[in-house]
């Protein structure tokens, strides 16, 4: 199990690259185990979540795809 500098290294890490299939499951290994870890990143992925929105905020100037489709009532002959 990787120590808590390890931890925190793949949890920064992780803001830049995805990380490998062993780091992930240590790092959640770590985790489950380690509160203040948790913690860190808690705090992490609520930052990666605001990059996230503020991405998909910059997209927002598409058109919008339009009215939804108006869902018809129900058919008379559905039978
Ligand atoms: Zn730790």
């Amino acid at each position: 199990m990787p120590s808590c500098l390890e931890a925190s290294r793949l949890l920064s890490r992780a803001l830049d690259e995805p990380l490998g299939l062993l780091d992930q499951a240590l790092l959640r290994v770590h985790l489950s185990m380690c509160g203040r870890c948790a913690e860190v990143q808690r705090q992490l992925g609520t930052l990666g979540e605001l990059t996230r929105s503020a991405i998909e905020a910059d997209d927002a100037d598409d058109p919008p795809a339009g009215p939804p489709a108006p869902t018809r009532p129900t058919s008379p002959d559905a039978s």
